[in-house]
């Protein structure tokens, strides 16, 4: 796996290139390579820069969240399964275009393209997902420890 340009980790969730394709593990590392290198133009103006930030926000926020969203069907009774797969394909909609494409108009149409896979990914793991029993327990008691506490 490639690793970060600046502090050489591999990048995660987080991950995100430049229009030259050059690799960084998070924004923190994107901007200081910017700052010494500078940024190429492309990222500020390519057509689909604008597309590709959103997205990939998008995706750090839905990978970042996913665990703690689908407990929360079994410890507060939403949301349900189904509502976070319907919020997932509402999202993918707007990349109907760059689905079609799959990747063939240059670097950030393959980014979005691969983004939009991850997601699909990321529905395929809802719809077979089951809470660890352990965990569930302990996120149920968390819960009963804080309305406890508010009373
Ligand atoms: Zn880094």
């Amino acid at each position: 796996m490639k690793r970060c340009k600046v502090c050489r980790k591999k990048p995660r969730v987080e991950r995100r290139v430049n229009a030259e394709g050059v690799l960084f593990c998070s924004n923190d590392c994107y901007e200081t390579y910017g700052k010494k290198v500078g940024h190429p133009m492309d990222d500020l103006n390519h057509p689909y820069i604008d597309d590709y930030e959103m997205i990939r926000l998008d995706y750090i926020r839905w990978a970042n969240d996913l665990e703690d969203q689908l407990y929360g069907e079994w410890v507060f009774g939403a949301p349900r399964k189904v509502d976070l797969i319907e919020n997932i394909n509402e999202l993918l909609e707007e990349y109907i275009d760059y689905i079609g494409l799959e990747g063939s108009d240059g670097l950030f149409s393959q980014e979005i393209y691969d983004y939009t896979q991850q997601f699909e990914a990321m529905i395929a793991t809802i719809r077979t997902w089951e809470p660890n029993s352990k965990e569930l327990t302990r996120r149920r008691q968390i819960k009963e420890e804080r309305l406890a506490n508010e009373e």
